[in-house]
């Protein structure tokens, strides 16, 4: 916690010197993840994990994001996936760019979404699920894109109700950016006074971004939010800082600007958020603050506490 502190301090003393004679401020730029080695998720899942919670303080309130894909799959009879297992703490969000997707949780949560669709799942005090392709998608094959990030919950909320939330593409708000620079699909927060459809439990925007080749734009964040950007498809330049394709920028706390100019037709998603500043203590699916809570959590998911999925025809 201590080394979180003085992150804060530093960054809020930046943003006080920047802002003298400037209306608004660039958000500093911390880091570029590179591109980590791919590992297979159940038979699935080809993702890259651009970061995990291991450096939870720097990313908060995110927790993980895996890029699964892009990735062909033939056709075949056997539906792949990742079969069931346990969450405690957190929620996981999957956007599905290629492909579709189907869950089913012990908590009565289910659904399938394809392109351009999202599944807000809340995991907290526990719950086990499963993530499959869809039949259709099994045998037809294809493409397959996606992502699954990992949001945090504050200490007080991890053991909240498990709840599901299905957000179809249509009911995601596209707003035009200015010159005609392309697109954000507004997912979870507000961009430009337009809102998107996700509840969150804490302050969160996402925004799924397209920007045309040569083209730039503004974006303005709220104070104080860790902010992250993660490009699928191209290159850009952002806050002075060049990121390609399957790298993932980290920005300072500092400032409420983000300046992006694209280099190539480019996808990519804006997340950020308020820091949940608390101890994070994970251990597989669980991600709790104390390791008492992981010891405990393991113990009610063996004793059948989370549920158990029903056998399905
Ligand atoms: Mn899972």
């Amino acid at each position: 916690m201590s080394q979180t502190a003085t992150t804060t301090q530093t960054a809020s003393k930046e943003a006080t010197s920047k802002e003298i004679g400037a209306t608004s401020t660039l958000k500093s730029v911390l880091n570029v993840r590179p591109t980590p080695q791919g590992h297979w998720v159940g038979d699935g899942f080809p993702v890259r994990t651009m970061f995990g919670y291991d450096t939870a303080a720097a990313v908060t309130p995110f927790l993980l994001l895996d890029y699964a894909g892009p990735h062909h799959f033939e056709p075949a009879m056997q539906r792949r996936g990742v079969g069931e297992h346990p969450h405690r703490g957190f929620e996981t969000v999957t956007i599905v760019y290629s492909g579709e997707v189907e869950h089913r949780d012990s908590s009565g949560g289910g659904g399938r979404i394809g392109p351009g669709d999202v599944q807000w799942m809340t995991a907290g005090s526990g719950l086990v699920h499963e993530e499959m392709h869809s039949p259709e998608f099994t045998m037809s094959g294809g493409a397959f894109e996606a992502i699954q990030l990992w949001v945090n919950l504050p200490a007080k909320l991890k053991m909240t109700t498990p709840k599901y939330q299905t957000i179809l593409n249509g009911d995601i708000p596209e707003v035009a950016l200015p010159d005609s620079a392309g697109t954000v699909r507004v997912i979870a927060g507000a961009f430009n006074g337009h809102k998107g459809p996700a509840n969150t439990f804490t302050p969160i925007d996402l925004w799924d971004t397209r920007l045309a080749k040569g083209k730039g734009a503004e974006f303005h964040v709220t104070p104080g939010h860790n902010t992250l950007a993660f490009v699928m498809k191209g290159a850009i330049v952002i806050n002075g800082k060049r990121l390609k394709e399957a790298e993932l920028v980290e920005l300072g706390r500092d400032g409420t600007t983000i300046r992006i100019d694209a280099e190539e037709d480019t996808k990519l998603m804006i997340l950020s958020g308020e820091p949940i500043d608390e101890p994070v203590f994970g251990y597989g699916p669980f991600v709790m603050n104390y390791q008492a809570e992981i010891r405990q959590a393991v113990n009610d998911f063996n004793a059948g506490k989370m549920g158990r999925l029903g056998s399905t025809l």
